[in-house]
């Protein structure tokens, strides 16, 4: 029905706060995916948000980050029309270096948010980086999502598990001295810290800063990043405790692959040849009397299933975040 503009989108998590429920926000970097998101959320009747970061951007553009932006967000806003929910784009972990590109979106209107991550930076340079993509954005009614943690380095083994997390004063200091829109958290699921070690989530610190901001009446939706390996239960505590947007990712990664992995699997005699068969495609094995099977190396087939199994994820991850039956466009 509709493609959400940042005034949109900040309506959906005011709603989800008010109402205490949260809403996944989903990577994708090609069509499957978002075409699958797109069924899952229209039969649960949520708002759909979609995230592309850099890289999907530069995947979807053959290299051309840009483009693929441009292609990804157009292909969004075409495909939003056939649903009866709001779908909104959120650039996702975008760095100082894609200033152009922030700006490149904002002035093209192609997303609905944009995440600014400058959070391994020093807490000046963090503000400092965050309020000037704010300052880009005045006027366009996008929303900015920044991020605060104490991680002082992906490879510094030497810190205690406390520095990894944002730290509830100066995340008051952090947004009023910003104004971003939407504040990513560490509590113990921020890439990178997990590397072989038991991540502790710490929900309580979440609780905090939602509380300390809320005592400034800084209604801000806190984002939890890196959710994909969280439980039914961990999920509710976190809401609980006042995250309102979970990134999902890497779930949907494993399922696009494990659903090609296991049909190619059991379709292996269609598209492989058998022993004694020259293993040669040129001229499609046209030495032989095996052929192969197009009705199951056509990738429209495997793409079915695919888009069907993400689907179902996003329904179950729809149904773990309570945002089913919440869309604003049901209101209107
Ligand atoms: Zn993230």
């Amino acid at each position: 029905m509709a493609f959400f503009n940042g005034e949109d989108l900040r309506q959906v998590y005011k709603k989800a706060q008010a109402e205490g429920y949260g809403l996944m926000a989903n990577n994708i970097a090609e069509t499957n995916v978002l075409i699958g998101l797109l069924e899952g959320y229209a039969k649960r009747c949520s708002d759909l948000v979609i995230q592309v970061s850099p890289g999907a951007a530069a995947f979807a553009g053959g290299g051309n980050r840009t483009t693929g932006l441009t292609i990804l967000s157009y292909t969004i806003q075409q495909l939003a029309k056939y649903y009866p929910i709001g779908v909104s784009l959120n650039l996702d972990h975008f760095t100082v270096n894609d200033m152009p590109l922030i700006k490149q979106a904002i002035d093209g209107s192609l997303v609905s948010s944009i995440m600014i991550d400058a959070s391994r930076e020093s807490f000046e340079e963090n503000v400092r980086i965050s309020h000037q993509v704010v300052r880009m954005a005045k006027g366009s009614g996008i929303l900015i999502e920044a991020e605060l943690g104490k991680i002082k380095g992906m490879e510094d083994e030497v810190a205690s598990d406390e520095a990894f997390y944002t730290d509830p004063e100066e995340a008051v200091e952090f947004i009023k001295r910003t104004e971003a829109d939407l504040l990513a958290i560490s509590i113990g699921t921020q890439h990178g810290v997990s590397k072989g070690r038991d991540v502790v989530l710490q929900t309580d610190i979440a609780k905090r800063i939602h509380e300390r901001l809320e005592e400034d009446s800084l209604l801000i939706p806190l984002v939890l990043h890196g959710t994909s390996g969280l439980l039914a239960q961990q999920i509710q505590e976190i809401i609980h405790c006042g995250v309102c947007k979970l990134n999902k990712d890497t779930r949907y990664q494993y399922e696009y692959a494990r659903t090609a992995h296991d049909f190619y699997r059991a379709h292996t005699s269609s598209i492989v040849p058998p022993s004694g068969v020259e293993d040669n495609s040129s001229g499609l094995f046209s030495e032989s009397n095996w052929t192969p099977n197009k009705s199951d190396f056509d990738p429209r087939v495997v793409g079915k299933l695919v888009r069907a199994k993400i689907t179902e994820t996003a329904i179950e991850l729809i149904d773990q975040a309570g945002s089913a039956n919440h869309t604003l466009l049901r209101e209107g």
